[in-house]
């Protein structure tokens, strides 16, 4: 019989893309999501895109009892946790929700999978753990450093936490992926990313402006020491992350403990050479303007990718210009993003 993994988050932008990978691969999924931030109609299309569905409920991850009785009526082999809040802004605004949300909603499910004898648990981390390394590109043996919001320390808090786990109880089977900066969508125009209110990200930012809805782009900080003084990323399409978190779990199996893999192209990108490479996809021009730094914000970031090819037999395929391809295609088919 096919594993069953729960996927956590799995309504929202990367979970209903590794939600449909999975049932692709030949996974059962369960998703449970409180729909904060995702749609049932992402679901609705995975379940049209994949020729079957996942098994949806609707609950949180800081909801005890109910992640008791999934995990008794569900015969679950293992935990990708995408479940989070993510907009950094709101986290320095409210501190308090994030770390019950992020860190105390993770100590819950780790209980209740322990309770349940599961031990394999995927959590979706990011880049912003490392701080601002002295260094490029950024390989996982770098130490950790000081996330500049409660968002990114939000993320460290749960690495420790999972590796105090994982040290306490040899069990414990767990990924730390740390992503780089996902972008773009299905190749159907089907699923992607479904930004509540004005997005703060960079590529919902663009492609809002291209059709119209917001009238043009900031751009934070042209007097960054990089290539052209704009702040310089590592974009990742979310359909090569979501492959990745399948590559980790196949991994896992022959893995103890923690495993910390990067997932990146291993290439970074200006601000301006995102805008160039988007007014070539949508054939639309970008209108934009120079404006201070965004504080909080570093000038440069890119991964080594170099373990997770070797490890995980896992590396990004796709390039900018699919990237925001897949991304105008999804923005212009969805102006309102799933709408409900
Ligand atoms: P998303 O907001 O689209 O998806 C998160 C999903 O979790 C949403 O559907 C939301 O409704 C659900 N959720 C939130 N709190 C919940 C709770 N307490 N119980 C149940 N469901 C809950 O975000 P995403 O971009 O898909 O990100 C997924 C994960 O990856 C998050 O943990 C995020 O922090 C992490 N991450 C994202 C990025 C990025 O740039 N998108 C980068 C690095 C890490
Ligand atoms: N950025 C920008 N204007 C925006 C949003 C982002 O110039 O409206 C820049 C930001 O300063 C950074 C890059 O785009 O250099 C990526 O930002 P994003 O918020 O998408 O991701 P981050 O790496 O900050 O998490």
């Amino acid at each position: 019989m096919a594993d069953t993994i729960l996927v956590t988050g799995g309504a929202g932008y990367i979970g209903s893309h590794t939600t449909l990978a999975l049932l692709e691969a030949g996974y059962e999924v369960v998703v449970l999501d409180n729909l904060h931030n995702g749609s049932s109609t992402s679901l609705d299309r995975v379940a049209r895109l994949a020729g079957k569905p996942a098994t949806f409920i609707k609950g949180d991850i800081r909801d005890r009892a109910l992640l008791d009785e999934l995990f008794a009526s569900h015969s679950i082999s293992a935990v990708l946790h995408f479940a989070g809040l993510k907009a950094v802004g709101e986290s320095v605004r409210e501190p308090l929700r994030y770390y019950e949300n992020n860190v105390s909603g993770t100590v819950t499910l780790c209980q209740a999978m322990a309770h349940a004898g599961v031990f394999r648990l995927v959590f979706s981390s990011s880049a912003t753990v490392y701080g601002e390394p002295s260094q490029m590109p950024i390989s996982e043996t770098f130490p950790t450093g000081v996330p500049t919001n409660p968002y990114g320390r939000s993320k460290l808090m749960v690495e420790e936490l999972l590796k105090d786990l994982a040290a306490s109880e040899p069990r414990w089977n767990i990924a730390l992926l740390r992503y780089f900066n996902p972008v773009g969508a299905h190749a159907s125009g089907l699923l992607g990313e479904n930004p509540n209110g004005t997005p703060n990200n960079l590529l919902p930012y663009m492609s809002q402006v291209a059709v119209g809805k917001l009238e043009k782009l900031s751009v934070y900080g042209a007097d960054y020491p990089t290539v052209d003084g704009t702040g310089v990323r590592d974009y990742i399409h979310v359909v090569d992350l979501a492959d990745g978190h399948l590559k980790a779990l196949q991994a896992m199996a022959t893995r103890d403990g923690v495993n910390v893999w990067n997932l990146g192209t291993g290439i970074g990108y200006s601000v301006l050479q995102m805008i160039q490479a988007f007014e070539l996809a949508s054939g639309r021009p970008l209108p934009y303007q120079l404006v201070a730094r965004r504080p909080g914000d570093i000038a440069e970031c890119w991964s080594d990718a170099s373990l997770a090819a070797k490890e995980l037999g896992w590396k990004a395929q796709r390039g900018l210009a699919e990237m925001m391809a897949d991304t105008w295609r999804w923005q212009s088919a969805n102006p309102l993003g799933y709408a409900d």
